[in-house]
C-alpha cells in the first residue's frame, strides 16, 4: 500500500507511540515492516521531518542515531555493554540547566544534549 506523505508520518507516529525507550529507524522499520510496506528511506525522511517539527529529539550515538519521543530537557546514560540508552530523571542535573540558563553569560541554551556512559545495573550483574 502506497501512502502519502502526511499517511506515512501518521503511521511513523502511532508505531513510535506504541514503542517503548529510544527508537532507531531500522527498529522503526522492522516493526512497521511486520503489518505493511515502508521504506526505510521513507521512515528515515519522516522522521527528520518530526525532529524539525519538534514532535521528537535525535540523540547520536557512537555508531548512529535513535529518537527520543521525550522532548523536555532530560539526561541519558547509556550502556556500552548492551548498547541500551536510559533516561536519567535526576533533579539535580535539571538544576544545572536552569542555572546555566539563568546565570549564564554565553547566551540563551536552545537545546543541548547530555549522555553520560558506562554500563547499566542489569550488565554490571552479568
Ligand atoms: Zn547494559
Ligand atoms: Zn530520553
Amino acid at each position: 500500500m502506497v501512502y502519502k506523505a502526511s499517511k506515512q508520518r501518521e503511521l511513523i507516529v502511532s508505531h513510535l507511540r506504541d514503542m517503548d525507550g529510544h527508537i532507531s529507524a531500522e527498529q522503526l522499520f522492522k516493526r512497521i515492516n511486520e503489518s505493511q510496506k515502508i521504506s526505510l528511506a521513507t521512515i528515515y525522511r519522516n522522521l527528520g521531518i518530526l525532529v524539525e517539527l519538534k514532535e521528537i529529539k535525535k540523540i547520536p550515538l557512537d555508531d548512529g542515531f535513535v529518537y527520543d519521543k521525550t522532548c523536555a530537557p532530560h539526561y541519558h546514560f547509556y550502556c556500552d555493554t548492551c548498547a541500551t540508552l536510559f533516561d536519567l530523571e535526576n533533579t539535580d542535573l535539571v538544576k544545572v540547566h536552569q542555572t546555566l540558563q539563568t546565570e549564564s553569560v554565553i547566551g540563551e541554551i536552545d537545546t543541548y544534549e547530555v549522555t553520560i556512559k558506562g554500563t547499566c545495573i542489569n550488565c554490571k550483574k552479568n
